[in-house]
């Protein structure tokens, strides 16, 4: 069994009071939860402040986005460099709501995922497929293309620094979440494609978290499925007692 990795995104949430009193709750609760690595993904001016309250202790931050530019004249944009400098570890990229809201295509997702690593930011690489897709029987391509396009020219070496998070789009803030045998058959089908790209040893290295809708409730069942090795947890990681359970869930199948 791998470690599993609990990563909280907390999108376009809280206030800078309500994520650092999230932080302390969170850091109170995590003392003895070292068999799982945790993460969290705070909106991009709250990192600095979250960084500095978390120095020491066993949780990583990462922002939710970044720009695949290494300086210049990006109006409103961060780089890799930028987030690195301020302590951030990780950084999700491709997130199915800049997919769809900001059109962020395979290659962009691509060259996000090179200047991440390029900065030593570990990337959370985000796949799934619309309820349209899934209706027409194409979740299967619909990932393939997005794990292809995403993953071009990198290394073996490379992508076993990367998570993959498959989240079906129809199950993020919906509270319509995969079943476990849903999500553990397209996750084996991931690790194939991992398999076939790369090598043995890449496919059973890399983690590859489930995400939509993830919950206390439903945790137990998704991370106990054998090709499932973390969450990726939206709307349950705003409150520390539903994230703190999620981890809890994980703790037993680390
Ligand atoms: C997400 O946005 O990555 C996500 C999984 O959200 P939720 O858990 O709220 O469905």
């Amino acid at each position: 069994m791998k470690k599993q990795f609990i990563a909280g995104n907390w999108k376009m949430n809280l206030t800078l009071e309500k994520a650092k009193a999230l932080v302390k709750e969170l850091c109170n609760g995590l003392a003895d939860s070292e068999a799982v690595d945790v993460g969290i993904f705070p909106s991009f001016v709250y990192l600095k402040d979250i960084c500095d309250i978390l120095k020491g202790h066993n949780v990583f931050v990462g922002a939710q986005n970044m720009n695949m530019e290494k300086s210049g004249a990006f109006t409103g944009e961060v780089s890799g460099e930028m987030l690195r400098d301020i302590g951030c570890t990780h950084v999700i990229v491709g997130h199915s709501e800049r997919r769809a809201i900001y059109q962020e295509t395979n290659s962009m997702v691509n060259a996000k995922i090179k200047a991440a690593l390029s900065n030593d930011l570990c990337p959370i690489l985000c796949v799934g497929e619309s309820q349209e897709e899934r209706d027409a029987d194409k979740t299967r391509e619909i990932v393939e293309g997005q794990l292809s396009g995403g993953l071009e020219d990198l290394t073996s070496e490379q992508v076993e620094g990367l998570t993959i998070a498959y989240e079906p789009v129809w199950a993020i803030g919906t509270g319509k979440t995969a079943t476990p045998e849903q999500a553990n058959e397209v996750h084996a089908f991931i690790r194939n494609i991992i398999r076939s790209k790369y090598n043995d040893d890449t496919a059973q290295s890399i983690r590859i978290q489930y995400g939509g809708s993830v919950n206390s409730k439903n945790a137990k069942d998704l991370l106990g499925q054998p090709e499932i090795d973390g969450a990726l947890v939206g709307g349950a990681s705003l409150d520390s007692n539903s994230f703190l359970d999620i981890v809890s869930e994980a703790v037993k199948f680390s």
